[in-house]
């Protein structure tokens, strides 16, 4: 690095960070859990945004925070009410590949003012259908962004 600006020896490394190194673990609940079972994985998993599944382990839906409390505000009974019918779905879940760039990644989350996407490979039986590798939050950015600014590992 030597004789180059601070600046653009960052702006190298930050394009260079793919999402499939700085990835977590997808934290999921099937589409035939309750309300009331998707608060307490929140809870227990200390996340904010849920994945939810169908049977086949495929993406169907992503569940926040606000759905939850939106969901809450009513009388109904949290464990009646099935978390596929207030999640977001399939297919307008904002997604994005192992292979792609983690600032790729943070547009995303920028553009569509979300907290959380999903990591996602179509899958080999059938290639509509979508299979979760993992997550990218606002933390994971938070994170990068912190390694970043430490000392440069040359
Ligand atoms: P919160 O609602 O807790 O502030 P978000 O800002 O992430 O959390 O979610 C805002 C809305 O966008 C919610 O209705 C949620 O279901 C939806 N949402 C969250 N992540 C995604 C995503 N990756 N793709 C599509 N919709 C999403």
């Amino acid at each position: 690095y030597a004789g180059r600006p601070a600046s653009s020896v960052i702006s190298e490394r930050l394009h260079k960070l793919l999402v499939n190194d700085y990835k977590a673990v997808p934290i999921v609940v099937s589409e035939s859990a309750s309300a009331y079972d998707a608060i307490v994985t929140l809870f227990l998993e200390d996340v904010g945004t849920l994945f939810v599944v169908n049977q086949k382990g495929y993406l169907a839906g992503v569940i926040s925070r606000k759905d939850l409390l939106r969901a809450s505000l009513g009388n109904k009974t949290l464990e009646d009410v099935p978390v596929s019918i207030i999640m977001s779905r399939m297919p307008n879940i904002i997604t994005c590949a192992p292979e792609e760039t983690l600032y790729a990644a943070a547009k995303k989350l920028i553009d569509f003012q979300i907290d959380s996407l999903p990591v996602v490979r179509p899958s080999e039986d059938d290639p509509k259908f979508m299979e979760l590798t993992g997550r990218v939050t606002k933390t994971t950015i938070a994170k990068a962004f912190v390694e970043l600014g430490s000392e440069p590992k040359v």
